[in-house]
């Protein structure tokens, strides 16, 4: 198995990052990773990206791309991810949504929102939890009625993060209420337009300041084409595409700005007359964040590998996705402790040090162990889907 790269794909690599030297600030990255909602500044960016050639080298030439290996996106989204943790700008669409609507979609979906999201142009929100089904999705109760030419939506969704800002909605609803019928044979998946009358999107804001949202539908009407593949496929649809965003998402380059900064702050402070760099406990605490990322490099490549070569996935993207976000966990919690006291003081104080930035990592930290799956689900996965356990 060979990981590196190939000429091409460094020289890509290489003209990416004097691209990014120029055109990436940290404001631009903040918009999307903190979720404040893609400004315009971040869509503006997003446009270069396309027309400098940095996006949608991977997909298929007829919707726009160039059909090279996927190993372009990986390399683009670790490049950004080692600038302040930036993600591609509108990414729920770019890494996600897209490539179910490239599996499963009709020609014609295709050919309507592929293109755009390869120009990055739009951007999707993930329409997924319910007050009563997170962990359990299959039990989600929002209703999809058939009627002539179009479905009838109601009910409820929480925690959908990108809608306040997301030009359409990825949602999945009830569209078989027999109750007899099992849960998950029942659900399919829309691509609703997010402004559609009869949407209401309500703020929830979370400790770290992100934003994620409720959104409530009442009497929403989707024309029928606008369903994702087969009815009552959904779940399995959705499941797909969480592998795909645990394969995009949870990146170890990501973690990089903390470990950097780090070094940087220690080589530059001194505590009791000697620089913080000298201490050896200080010194094997930033020694094992680099062996962790090292570790969580190789499972991140693996996890890709088998998904670039279209090989059976089970537990890799899992593995990778647990082992990130603690490892993103054990590490501010790390860098609070070398940080001490002001460590707590948030962006905007003057004594905060490294601008406040470990601060909000810690309190960020909390959502990757909840976020696309909990930690203790993710260990049922493993164990039932990977080694073959029983469901309890
Ligand atoms: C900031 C934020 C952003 C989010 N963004 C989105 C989004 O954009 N779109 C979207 O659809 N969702 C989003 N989510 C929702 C997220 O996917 C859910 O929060 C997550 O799946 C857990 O569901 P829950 O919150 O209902 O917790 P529950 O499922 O109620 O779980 C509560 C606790 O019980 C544990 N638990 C549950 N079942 C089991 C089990 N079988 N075995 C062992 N332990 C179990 C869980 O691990 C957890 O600790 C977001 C969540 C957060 C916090």
């Amino acid at each position: 198995m060979d990981f590196s790269y190939t000429q091409e794909e460094e020289m890509f690599r290489k003209r990416l990052n004097e691209f990014l030297d120029k055109e990436l600030t940290e404001e631009i990255a903040r918009q999307n990773w903190e979720d404040l909602g893609v400004g315009p500044e971040a869509r503006e960016f997003s446009r270069k990206l396309y027309e400098n050639g940095f996006l949608g080298l991977p997909w298929p030439k007829e919707y726009g791309g160039q059909e090279l290996s996927p190993t372009y996106d990986f390399i683009l989204i670790d490049e950004l991810g080692k600038r302040w943790g930036a993600h591609v700008p509108l990414d729920v669409g770019y890494t996600m949504t897209g490539h179910t609507i490239l599996r499963r979609g009709s020609e014609e979906m295709k050919k309507e929102f592929l293109p755009k999201i390869i120009r990055g142009e739009i951007e999707f929100g993930l329409g997924y939890t319910e007050p009563n089904a997170g962990s359990d999705l299959a039990s989600m109760m929002m209703k999809a009625e058939e009627k002539d030419d179009y479905y009838l939506i109601n009910g409820q969704k929480t925690f959908n993060t990108e809608s306040h800002y997301a030009d359409y909605h990825w949602l999945a609803a009830r569209t078989e209420l027999d109750p007899d019928k099992p849960k998950h044979r029942g659900i399919s998946l829309f691509i609703v337009d997010q402004r559609s009358p009869g949407i209401t999107i309500r703020p929830l804001i979370t400790m770290s300041g992100e934003r994620t949202n409720e959104v409530f539908y009442d009497d929403v009407k989707v024309p029928k084409d606008r369903m994702v593949g087969e009815k009552n496929k959904g779940f399995y649809y959705m499941m797909e595409a969480i592998d795909s965003e645990r394969n995009h998402v949870f990146v170890p380059a990501r973690l990089w700005p903390i470990v950097n900064d780090m070094i940087s702050y220690v080589k530059a402070t001194e505590y009791n007359g000697k620089l913080l760099s000298d201490d050896p406990q200080i010194q094997s605490k930033l020694a094992q964040m680099i062996i962790d990322l090292e570790v969580a490099q190789v499972l991140a490549d693996n996890a890709r590998w088998l998904e670039l070569n279209e090989l059976p996935m089970t537990m890799e993207p899992e593995i990778t996705k647990l082992v990130v976000s603690e490892l993103e966990q054990r590490m501010v919690d790390d860098a609070m402790q070398i940080l001490g006291l002001y460590g707590q003081l948030e962006e905007g104080s003057k004594w905060a040090p490294l601008r406040g930035r470990i601060e909000w990592y810690y309190l960020h930290s909390f959502l990757p162990t909840i976020g696309a799956g909990t930690s203790e689900v993710g260990r049922n996965v493993i164990a039932q889907r990977g080694l073959g356990l029983p469901r309890g």
